[in-house]
């Protein structure tokens, strides 16, 4: 089982079949795991087991979501990795995704999945159409969990063609796709002038709903002009922007393998280069 199917059996075990009955505390108590919050510096969670039993310390946060998913975080280092002790930095999933630590990706995904479970976030995130950050702050309300991790849970739920992503005025720092959205669409790694990303980052302004851009605003590939998808942005700390986009236009799902982008692009290159 994948981290995230092992944290939705749980879930499914213990009988939750409302969000808000997804108590993380009562939780980690039946999986033998106590809960202490204490000022903690340098890190926002440990894990320390013995035996059948382990002790998770939570730094306390102004955010409760914030302090449910690094429970959760915990929780999945217990499942997942028991018989090892971690100092986890949590707080902030932006730092997790843009590394490579494999093992802190793996408790992040069990958390998401814990707190989020698909049976209860999709019949949630279905009626919503295209929802803009204002309806998934609706959404992290009735779970609990911070607007962050509701964003990247949205894309790994696959039920919208949606890409997040999260940019500094220099570069991409991390993107996800939701699944059936085609990997032929190739994020541009820096903020193209005419984005609302740059204008939020540059001037501070945002919109309060997802807005209409063209393709090329995004996307690397040539055909891309032709296509209009949905953008919306919300500023997020340290100089950051987290981005949704929207494929509203069907054709772009349909769309087939585009050679000119990607790896392709560059091994050809490389190939034309020795000839
Ligand atoms: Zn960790």
């Amino acid at each position: 089982m994948t981290p995230g199917q092992k944290a939705e059996a749980r879930i499914a075990d213990l009988g939750i079949s409302d969000p808000r009955d997804l108590d993380v505390e009562a939780i980690a108590s039946d999986a033998g795991v106590a809960i202490e919050y204490r000022q903690l510096t340098g890190c926002d969670a440990t894990l320390v087991g013995f035996g059948s039993r382990a002790i998770a310390t939570i730094k306390r946060s102004h955010s409760r979501g914030r302090e449910r998913f690094s429970i959760g975080h915990e929780l999945g280092h217990w499942e997942l990795h028991r018989g090892r002790s971690f100092q986890c930095r949590v707080e902030n999933p932006s730092e997790n995704l843009a590394s490579d630590a494999g093992l802190e990706k793996e408790a992040d995904t069990y958390a998401s999945h814990l707190l989020m479970p698909g049976s209860l976030f999709s019949p949630v995130i279905k009626p919503l159409g295209t929802p803009g950050f204002c309806q998934i702050g609706e959404v992290s309300e009735l779970f609990q969990t911070s607007l962050l991790a509701t964003t990247i849970r949205l894309a790994h739920v696959n039920k919208l063609p949606v890409i997040v992503a999260c940019y500094t005025l220099q570069k991409r720092r991390w993107h996800i796709r939701a699944l059936d959205v085609p990997a032929r669409w190739w994020l541009r790694s820096a903020l193209d002038n005419d984005s609302f990303a740059y204008e939020l980052l540059t001037t501070g302004k945002t919109y309060p709903a997802p807005r209409k851009q063209p393709g090329e605003v995004w996307f690397e590939n040539d055909d891309a002009e032709k296509f209009e998808i949905l953008e919306h942005c919300h500023p997020m700390a340290n100089g950051e922007v987290l981005v949704l986009l929207y494929l509203t236009d069907f054709e772009m799902l349909e769309a087939g393998f585009d050679p000119n982008v990607g790896r392709r692009k560059y091994a050809t290159a490389r190939k034309a280069n020795r000839v």
